[in-house]
């Protein structure tokens, strides 16, 4: 069994395996032909129940050749340019061969005696995120898992940082259109119930300053603490991107501490076009990127940007066996300090990878190239009558629902939509996403792929609306 460690003696067979890995993945994503086979959960539990795990088969090709039936041959492939569902992107290439790097030498980024050059890589790679943000030089940040961990990080120092013990009166502003880990971080936080106040939006689906300046001045009126405002940098439904600067002024003006959740729009900080849409964003505390999104890195690659780095020390815990107190003043690094993780993947190698080989404008090219592609989408769906969509993307998503020329109840153009998307999905040409607008069934388009083209885009709306038409002509027959 030693033959399968990965050591000096067994370079070789290392060598072998992940090429036949590598190899059996090359040819998969060159024979696919759609982002999915639309195989269901019925179809798939029995050949992964038939898996007997006390069975081993002892060598890896045979473990590959059982792959392409467990997980190859059916997995939802993002490459695809009909891949329009969530908010997953292609990766680069560059990014690939740093995970594999990684998971080879598998430092483990918590302390400098586990990872050494890793920490160091880690550091500036924050250093440079922050140099994008625009924060001074007391600037800190550590890698994470996901926005999710970054929401939460911030959140826990912006409670650590208010000022009252009391958590009954801590209130968490953001906007209706925000992402869901704010409620639960406020749940795991300890926070009251009400403790998250939701701010509406405009119909951009921009957070309205005005509502949130009325709802600080009457926190403070009420006793209670505005403890944070929670900024969104791209929501996650409709890539808009609420009022930075407006935002900034209010959180300075009422004490509360600023997080932007930069997770989907973090890739303008590459941006050779658009970076300023992101103005005000270094008037925050802390920032949450997701390099997974974006930046087309493999999952997972994310991080929390703090712009005053003394505040993560409420993150901070020694000790005697892997971070003891003399270490600080011994200047050795331990990016545990500053993390909600101990054992910790070397994520950012992925980023240092891709910097090293595209360059920052390289990857932000490919990211303005899907927003442009969202701005095409946008226009085909506006001159479109059988759809009705929802705003100007700001950023690369687009909601619209299809609206049949018959006349139809709400209650059944809500099912259509909800039908195409299934039927769209079980076929496999390609995968979209949906979403509710005021309590009615929309559907989404996430593009990431700079693949796809506006005619990928036809097609699929044109797959939509054939599925759509036949489920509402169904039901009228069986009416
Ligand atoms: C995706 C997303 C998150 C959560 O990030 P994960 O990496 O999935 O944990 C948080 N905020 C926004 C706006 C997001 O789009």
């Amino acid at each position: 069994m030693r033959s399968h460690l990965l050591n000096d003696a067994t370079a070789e067979s290392y060598r072998r395996s992940v090429t036949e890995g590598v190899e059996r993945v090359a040819s998969r994503l060159a024979a696919t032909r759609g982002p999915f086979t639309g195989v269901t959960p019925a179809e798939l539990a029995p050949v992964i129940d038939a898996v007997d795990l006390d069975r081993p088969l002892g060598d890896s090709s045979a473990a590959l050749d059982e792959l392409e039936s467990v997980y190859l041959r059916d997995a939802v492939y993002f490459h695809h340019p009909r891949y329009l569902g969530h908010l997953n992107c292609p990766v680069v290439i560059p990014a690939v061969l740093g995970e594999a790097v990684l998971s080879a030498v598998n430092s483990s980024l918590d302390t400098w005696d586990q990872s050494a050059g890793g920490t160091l890589i880690e550091r500036k790679l924050i250093d440079w995120t922050n140099g994008r943000i625009g924060f001074g030089p007391s600037a800190d940040g550590v890698f994470t898992s996901g926005g999710s961990q970054s929401n939460l990080q911030s959140l826990l120092l912006a409670r650590e940082e208010a000022k009252t013990d009391d958590l009954s009166k801590l209130r968490i502003f953001s906007s209706e259109c925000s992402h869901f880990s704010v409620q639960k971080s406020a749940q795991l936080l300890g926070l009251g119930r009400d403790a998250v106040v939701s701010i509406p939006v405009d119909r951009n689906k921009r957070m309205q300053s005005v509502v949130l300046a009325a709802q600080l001045e009457a926190c403070r009126a009420e006793g209670l603490v505005p403890m944070a405002i929670v900024a969104t940098a791209g929501t996650t439904d409709f890539g808009s991107i609420d009022p930075l600067p407006e935002i900034a002024a209010l959180a300075e003006e009422y004490g509360a501490w600023m997080h932007v959740d930069a997770a989907y729009g973090c890739g303008l900080l590459a941006s050779p076009t658009r970076r300023h849409r992101l103005d005000g964003i270094e008037r925050a505390d802390s920032v949450t990127v997701d390099f997974h999104k974006s930046f087309f890195q493999p999952v997972s690659s994310s991080a929390i940007l703090v712009r005053a780095g003394a505040t993560l020390r409420h993150a901070t815990y020694h000790a005697d066996y892997l971070n003891p107190a003399r270490t600080v003043a011994e200047r050795i690094p331990n990016q545990v300090d500053k993390s909600l993780q101990t054992t910790r993947r070397f994520d950012a190698l992925k980023l240092w990878m891709t910097l090293r080989v595209m360059g920052a404008d390289g990857v932000g090219q490919l990211f303005d190239e899907v927003c442009d592609l969202a701005a095409e989408g946008f226009a085909l769906l506006a001159g479109d009558p059988r759809y009705d969509v929802v705003v100007e993307p700001q950023l690369s998503t687009l909601v619209y629902r299809y609206i049949p020329a018959a006349a139809a109840s709400p209650e059944e153009i809500d099912r259509a939509n909800l039908h195409a998307r299934k039927a769209l999905f079980a076929s496999g040409e390609a995968v979209v996403a949906g979403t509710k607008v005021d309590g009615r069934q929309y559907l989404k388009f996430t593009l990431l792929n700079p693949e796809t083209t506006a005619a990928d885009i036809a097609a699929v709306l044109d797959l939509i609306a054939g599925h759509a038409e036949q489920y509402l002509g169904e039901t009228l027959v069986h009416a």
